[in-house]
């Protein structure tokens, strides 16, 4: 390892030893910039340049009292990480999920920066969210939760200074009603503050489907490219949410079979493929905070799997979409031994460090979540474009840019894979990083 990496890396650690997902998805980056690094190393050093990447410009933590439907006070925590803003506004999710914590915020802002910035539009990286659980929660509690949430944070945001957006737990639903809190407190309206709205307060075509077309967008643009047809081939695809449901309707365009969807519970398997009628529930499922994939295996009589992950299914390619570290090197060996072609991630870090080598040592050809995934965050930036010149664009012209960007991200990692004789994943790494390594150079020291 570089010199320079290194003390930047174990000063990280030292400082933070709790924050394990960060510092894995801070050694993931730092250990693909080696060569970049080396060559400017001198430079680098000057001006602290990594020190100043791995450390967020401003970390907000607040409290989120709100009331339950019994008349008792609840409190969370809230949290928003604005990590770099050097090529645009802050950009990223919210996550209300119980497993929150500033450790597993700072990782999912850090990868934001180079996720946004692959997609070579002007945006920062940010994320934020709170330990709230949204499950078995009524509406009216998780109206009063976003509320309490929006009156402290909308102080710290705005359209030309941090922009959020949903993530794990938070949808069109909740994105209403941050807006509509925003704009109560703010008497404004200005609806590129936050994306992922609901249509009819300004969000845009094709953003809900947007992270997981871009995701079998991108695995296209691989399979293209080493004439590999997506036609009649199986792919599974893990969880149950947004960016699955978006990736099983494509993919199932495309040809493929979609042959799994998981939970934490277990998976459920469909040999000749998920049907429209059954991807099309998962709205249902997913609109109804008391209903979980079990629901839609009882609906259909699907094969449902207690307690097992969907890796161990012979499939040419697998989309992993639920959470981080989601498949370890066990479940890598099985999708290899079983002949997986392919596997892109539609999740943020899904795959842990010692799957990701066995996957490329095997010719396994591996698609990053930073560039596999960026297709939601970049319809999110298209939908701010919308929102300021107050317009909006039919859904062919979004999915068509779409599919530009995803190209333009497939291309500029493969290019910087190719000059620095790199994977494909630390090509998209170095591409993401230089975007932002020059802003950051030509501002000066912050
Ligand atoms: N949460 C999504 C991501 O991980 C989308 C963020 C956004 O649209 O700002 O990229």
């Amino acid at each position: 390892m570089n010199s320079y990496i290194k003390e930047v890396y174990d000063h990280l650690v030292e400082r933070a030893p709790e924050e394990r997902e960060f510092h894995q998805a801070a050694k993931e980056v730092l250990d693909s910039l080696e060569k970049v690094v080396s060559e400017n190393e001198v430079e680098y050093r000057r001006v602290a340049l990594l020190e100043r990447l791995v450390e967020p410009e401003r970390t907000i933590i607040f409290k989120v009292p709100w009331e339950d439907d019994n008349g008792q006070t609840q409190v969370n925590k809230g949290y928003r990480i604005q990590f770099n803003g050097s090529i645009g506004p802050y950009k990223g999710g919210l996550r209300f999920n119980p497993t929150v914590r500033l450790g597993l915020l700072k990782f999912l802002g850090f990868e934001q920066i180079f996720k946004n910035s692959l997609t070579g539009l002007p945006i920062g990286g940010a994320k934020g969210g709170s330990d709230f659980d949204p499950s078995h929660k009524s509406d009216s509690e998780i109206k009063r939760f976003c509320k309490s949430f929006m009156t402290e944070l909308y102080r710290h945001i705005g359209p030309y200074v941090d922009v959020p957006a949903g993530d794990l737990g938070v949808t069109g639903k909740e994105i209403g009603y941050l807006y509509g809190q925003y704009r109560r407190i703010k008497g404004i309206s200005e609806n590129g503050v936050i994306t992922g709205k609901p249509i009819s307060i300004g969000g845009s075509l094709i953003r809900p489907e947007a992270t997981g077309y871009g995701l079998s967008y991108f695995l296209k643009e691989i399979l293209d490219d080493n004439n590999i047809n997506i036609s009649g081939k199986k792919v599974s695809i893990s969880g149950y949410g947004n960016v699955a449901w978006g990736a099983a309707l494509k993919m199932k365009e495309l040809g493929a079979k979609v042959v799994t969807l998981s939970s934490s519970r277990g998976y459920i398997h469909v040999e000749d493929g998920l049907t429209k009628e059954m991807i099309d529930y998962m709205l249902v499922v997913r609109a109804d905070s008391n209903k979980n994939l079990k629901d839609l295996a009882e609906k259909f009589k699907l094969d449902f799997q207690v307690g097992k992950k969907p890796w161990e299914v012979p499939v040419d390619f697998a989309l992993p979409c639920a959470t981080q570290n989601e498949l370890d090197l066990e479940d890598a060996q099985k999708l290899v031994n079983n002949g997986v072609i392919a596997v892109c991630e539609g999740a943020n870090m899904p795959c842990t460090p010692d799957a990701i080598q066995y996957f490329e040592k095997n010719n396994v050809k591996y698609g990053c979540g930073k560039a596999a995934n960026a297709g939601g965050v970049a319809i999110s930036a298209l939908e701010m474009s919308q929102n300021s010149i107050r317009y909006s664009w039919t859904a062919e012209t979004v999915d068509n840019k779409l599919v530009d960007i995803m190209k333009h991200i497939y291309r500029s990692s493969k290019e910087m894979s190719l000059k620095y004789n790199v994977t494909l994943s630390q090509g998209a790494n170095i591409a993401g990083f230089l975007k932002v390594a020059n802003a950051m150079l030509v501002q000066g020291d912050y």
